[in-house]
């Protein structure tokens, strides 16, 4: 991806149980904004409530790895037993368009993604503390006993890698947590590097 490709690629990590979910709904709901999410495919079972094609596309183990097959994913990993991936083209479609496209995946998906588009913007959410975070998934009553105990070993391991994001922002409010990454957007935004091609004839020295 080029610093002048129209769009805006915004990659938000965050152990589960830390309110992504909830920070990017507050997110979606500010005004001005123009952005788009990527719903991302996996074979993990909706939960209650969940709906196919509108938080994820869910497939099966095959029709995933025919995915993975035909290349057709940005970036994929595998997270506690399922796989989870972000379908390519649509992400790609949506940038030229010029949207401000965002990603909700964790971080060995975001690590392929920097890899591949280092321009995008990586934000890592966090708890304010690991017992809240614990008690946010025991609240949830979606997993049982044994499968929440495996995120939490698993959110110990993805919070150690949060020095691999641009920004961190720290999920103490929902509200909070949404105007910071929406500040953190307009700022990059402002970016020279991302601005100065529109500018250069005008700023150009004589
Ligand atoms: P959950 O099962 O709680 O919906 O998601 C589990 C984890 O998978 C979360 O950390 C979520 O951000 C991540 N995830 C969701 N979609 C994708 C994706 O397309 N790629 C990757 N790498 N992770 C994803």
């Amino acid at each position: 991806m080029k610093l002048d490709l129209k769009g805006l690629l915004i990659v938000i990590s965050g152990p589960s149980g830390v309110g992504k979910g909830t920070v990017r709904s507050a997110l979606f709901n500010m005004s001005g904004h123009d952005l788009v999410y990527s719903i991302s495919m996996t074979t993990r079972k909706p939960r209650e409530g969940e709906v196919n094609g509108r938080e994820y596309y869910f497939v099966s183990k095959e029709e995933f790895q025919k995915y993975i097959q035909e290349d057709k994913m940005l970036e994929y990993a595998e997270f506690v037993n399922n796989y989870y991936g972000t379908p390519r083209d649509k992400v790609m479609e949506l940038l030229e368009q010029g949207k401000e496209v965002v990603l909700e995946i964790e971080v060995q998906g975001a690590e392929i993604v920097r890899e591949k588009m280092p321009e995008a913007i990586f934000i890592f959410i966090a708890p304010p503390s690991m017992q809240d975070l614990y008690k946010r998934l025991l609240s949830r009553g979606t997993e049982p006993q044994e499968v929440i105990a495996e995120r939490v070993q698993k959110a110990q391991r993805e919070i150690k890698l949060a020095y691999l994001y641009d920004y961190i922002v720290v999920n103490d409010t929902v509200e909070n947590a949404a105007d910071k990454i929406m500040a953190i957007i307009r700022a990059e935004h402002a970016k020279v590097e991302r601005t100065i091609h529109q500018y250069k004839e005008m700023l150009e020295v004589k």
